[in-house]
């Protein structure tokens, strides 16, 4: 009897290690993730926090501005618990993205940069922008990554996979599956992008159940190329709207075959938020909310989400921010920090 108590008590012992042992690798066991959609007026800076307290930051935002968009990150930073961040990614060379890094090396210790290597834009912003970066990264002696197509980030807790770097694309789709994409025939053929957009480092993420996009400034021909003939990219939860809503990326195809339940968009008052996007996602057959930075001067009254999911409203810029709180069984929140209210998503069948 002694014996066999003493055998249960073995047991339970090495199950609970094996839970805690498995909890980082594992976001199922209740760890959460948050990502911050941090208000940088239009450009991109979103901070992602796994269960395993390390932190990916996409895009640094602007420079100028007396850092305004380091001090943000920097709080984002300092709400989630954190004093550095473990992995930046610069989707592009444009200024709205990596136009910040300098002032971020001021105020947060970043351990390495993701990028898609050379700036490829033969105009004079994109090659100042980049040329700063390469000199600020080399003089802080900080370890650059090239993504690749395929390649998982390094970061620990969620997985995340490159699906577009450098105008280059993922090969086959994300699961494996063919999948013939019925919407390609009504699909409009863009002239291909010249610029950086089109270079954006696009990632898949995936946290147990829960999927989430982010092409950065992914523009439209790219985006058919990955959803025809074939959907590679399959289903999402969430799509982080590419290119702060702007009229040049977030094709109907696109929207349409992703099906994500909520979209959330770095726009700023006047930067992005384009009336056209705005409706395609807004009618998207699976789309529940449509979250935006900020209210979009040019959708007006007519093409704009309600009030409750806009974190900046008319008026005086506050710098409000988006969290969504993911767990790994595919349930969510989005908080809006302007109210500090709550919306909860469920689980998604089939997603
Ligand atoms: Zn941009």
């Amino acid at each position: 009897m002694r014996l066999l108590r003493l055998l249960g008590m073995a047991l339970a012992g090495s199950a609970l290690a094996a839970s805690i042992s498995g909890w980082a690798q594992n976001p199922n066991d209740g760890g959460k993730l948050k990502v911050y959609f941090i208000d940088v007026e239009g450009g991109q800076a979103t901070l992602w926090v796994t269960p395993a307290n390390q932190a990916l930051l996409i895009d640094a935002g602007w420079g100028g501005n007396e850092g305004r968009d380091a001090d943000r990150i920097a709080a984002a930073v300092k709400d989630a618990g954190l004093k550095k961040i473990d992995y930046a990614l610069i989707t592009h060379y444009h200024t709205d993205h990596v136009g910040g890094v300098p002032q971020l090396l001021e105020k947060v210790p970043v351990g390495a940069f993701i990028d898609h290597g050379p700036n490829r834009e033969e105009d004079p912003s994109p090659e100042k922008e980049y040329a700063t970066y390469e000199k600020t990264l080399a003089a802080a002696n900080i370890r650059r990554i090239l993504a690749k197509p395929g390649d998982v980030l390094p970061i620990v807790g969620m997985k995340a996979k490159v699906v577009s770097t450098d105008g280059k694309l993922i090969s086959r789709s994300l699961d494996g599956e063919a999948r013939i994409n019925a919407l390609c025939k009504a699909a409009e053929t863009p002239a291909p992008d010249t610029t950086e957009n089109a270079r954006s480092v696009g990632i898949a993420v995936s946290f147990g159940k829960l999927t989430i996009l982010d092409l950065g400034d992914l523009t439209r021909d790219k985006e058919k190329e990955l959803m025809c003939p074939e959907n590679k990219l399959g289903k999402v939860d969430v799509y982080v709207v590419s290119h702060h809503g702007w009229l040049q990326s977030s094709s109907p195809v696109l929207v349409n075959s992703i099906g994500a339940k909520v979209a959330i968009m770095n726009n700023g008052a006047r930067k992005g938020g384009s009336p056209s996007v705005i409706n395609t996602i807004m009618k998207a057959p699976e789309l529940e909310t449509l979250w935006q930075l900020h209210f979009s001067e040019e959708g007006g009254e007519d093409n704009n989400a309600d009030d409750d999911y806009i974190a900046n409203l008319e008026g005086p810029d506050k710098g409000n921010y988006l969290e969504l709180i993911g767990k790994g069984d595919g349930s969510f929140d989005v908080m809006n920090s302007r109210t500090g209210q709550v919306k909860h998503y469920h689980q998604q069948a089939g997603h």
